[in-house]
């Protein structure tokens, strides 16, 4: 039994899906009060808040230039509003943990990849690797 300190508890926390969504700015201002508060006297949560901290940091590793690779035309911020989206969509039915919101996240990027490719170019053409602006 070497798990997470605290890992029982959060079976009945209420905010123990909230992490994620706080982590990625997805809460609203008054769920973010209300978790920040919760955040003061539940060590379980915090701990969970730290192990995610890093993540809109990784995520901004990605530079506009790869998002467009994978097939999106809008760039990186609307993966932003997307992942954003995600998050409170697991924040509301709060029964995803932080692996689905990643693997949903990585989906997202995967099919907002090849959902660009399709709308950019004729349905069933085949897709390219690694679509590029022809030279000017
Ligand atoms: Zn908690």
């Amino acid at each position: 039994m070497t798990g997470r300190e605290g890992d029982e508890l959060r079976d009945d926390d209420a905010f123990r899906d909230w992490d994620a969504a706080y982590v990625l700015g997805a809460l609203d201002p008054e769920d973010r009060r209300a978790f920040e508060a919760h955040l003061r006297h539940c060590a379980s949560c915090r701990a969970a808040v730290a192990e995610l901290a890093g993540m809109p940091g990784l995520l901004r590793m990605v530079s506009p230039d790869d998002a467009a690779a994978l097939g999106t035309t809008a760039g990186a911020e609307a993966e932003v509003v997307e992942l954003a989206s995600v998050a409170r969509a697991a924040h509301r039915s709060r029964r995803r943990r932080m692996a689905g919101l990643v693997a949903a996240a990585a989906a997202l990027l995967v099919v907002g990849g090849v959902a660009g490719s399709f709308v950019d170019r004729q349905p069933g053409h085949p897709r390219q690797p690694c679509p590029r602006a022809p030279p000017r």
